[in-house]
């Protein structure tokens, strides 16, 4: 078997258990393997260390599959880990038809996402060594779910970085036309060919399930809407008004015909389209104020050399936002970045209340709902992050 041997006291990683082998340290690569081959990790001594897909591109040489040597990379090794990642989410079935069945490194199968929704799976296949094995994934998947219908999205940029071209297009089976999934009682229309990330934000499920209960009674903004999840929600638990802003008006489309999907009322619900940093300022102008906001934008730092300019992003949108809110009101703020951790995050926004001049306290913490895990020894699936403020005065 090819391998990669690594610089002397580089293994330290592997035996954390951490699943990438960064080219720095490997000091050489034995034989000639192919994007995606299976191929072995060793130390600087030739001790074996673990069996990782071969990226020959990226910065990540190397993802892990596993660190027994007695282990074959096969279509039974890919059913096994497959299988267990499904069986861990049968739980949520009692709340939802949409969900991600596969996280990559968090389920032990870098860079290979599964979100399914109803009948139907969307899968992105985001590194050489998934890449490989697409069709026998797809094959395994038919068979574990029972879903006949598979459409692909590997459209994300991260392909380009392990050099791979992007691709999207139906795998197996056949598109639904509508596509409906259920949360919590609700229904939502997914687009998963035109829609964002594979058509919907499963990760905030359960944060959406918790803003509708806080949002009886109340005047409620919700920013960076997309297909309207939190709008949906805040208008079931009996919001007095929801006012939704996103840029994108596919998005507020989406979400109008969502609204309309569950009966909601449609007297309480207004919709803007535009840019949340300009419209945040207008209505200070206007002298708007809220009781409930909801700040979800886009993922402004993919990776840590981003971090100084999204933190300005972050705290420009949650000062504005601090200053709409009534004294009582509640801030619900996240960020996605991988690039922006709980305590950097929890910084800016303490940056923010002050020079809002708010005076504002954590009431909850919210996180990816459980088809997002985290696993201990890799901290960077532990990307979404947010906070309950409550403005005191
Ligand atoms: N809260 C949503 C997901 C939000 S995704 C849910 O629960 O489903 C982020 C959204 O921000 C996208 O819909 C995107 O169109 C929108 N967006 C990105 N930049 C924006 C900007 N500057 N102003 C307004 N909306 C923006």
């Amino acid at each position: 078997m090819n391998s990669l041997i690594l610089n002397p006291g580089r293994e330290k990683s592997l035996l954390h258990r951490h699943p990438w082998v960064f080219s720095g340290a490997v000091e050489r690569v034995k034989g000639e393997p192919q994007p995606g081959e299976t191929v072995a990790v060793r130390d600087s001594h030739g001790a074996f260390l673990a069996l990782a897909a071969y990226s020959p591109k990226s910065q990540i040489l190397g993802r892990v599959w596993t660190y027994r040597e007695s282990e074959m990379v096969d279509a039974n090794f890919l059913r096994a880990r497959l299988a267990r990642a499904i069986g861990l989410r049968q739980e949520l079935a009692k709340v939802t038809d949409g969900m991600r069945l596969v996280h990559g490194e968090s389920d032990d199968l870098p860079g290979l996402v599964v979100d399914r929704y109803g009948d139907t799976l969307v899968i992105q296949v985001l590194s050489a060594g998934m890449e490989r094995w697409r069709d026998t994934l797809a094959d395994l998947l038919v068979e574990l779910t029972g879903c006949a219908n598979i459409y692909e999205r590997s459209d994300a940029e991260v392909r380009e970085l392990e050099g791979l071209p992007a691709r999207m297009g139906l795998l197996r089976g056949a598109l639904p036309a509508p596509l409906v999934i259920h949360e919590h009682g609700l229904k939502f229309y997914v687009d998963v060919e035109k829609g964002q990330k594979t058509g919907f934000y499963l990760d905030q499920r359960d944060n959406r399930r918790r803003i509708g209960e806080l949002a009886n009674d109340k005047d409620v903004l919700n920013c960076f809407c997309y297909s309207g999840g939190f709008s949906l929600s805040a208008l079931r638990g009996g919001a007095r008004s929801v006012l939704s802003v996103d840029s994108s008006a596919e998005a507020l489309a989406l979400a109008r015909e969502n609204v309309k999907l569950n009966n909601l009322a449609e007297d309480r619900a207004q919709w803007l389209e535009a840019d949340v940093f300009k419209s945040l300022r207008l209505m200070r102008d206007q002298g708007k104020s809220f009781d409930l906001i909801v700040l979800d934008p886009p993922k402004f730092a993919p990776t840590a050399h981003h971090a100084t300019n999204a933190s300005r992003a972050y705290k420009d949108i949650n000062l504005w936002a601090l200053k709409l809110l009534r004294p009582g009101g509640l801030l619900a703020s996240f960020s996605c970045s991988g690039g922006v951790n709980a305590d950097l995050f929890q910084k800016i926004l303490a940056g923010a209340a002050l020079d809002a001049g708010v005076t504002a306290q954590i009431v909850g913490r919210f996180a990816a709902d459980a088809d997002h895990p985290a696993v201990l020894n890799f901290p960077e699936g532990e990307y979404l992050k947010g906070l309950l403020l409550r403005r005191v005065e």
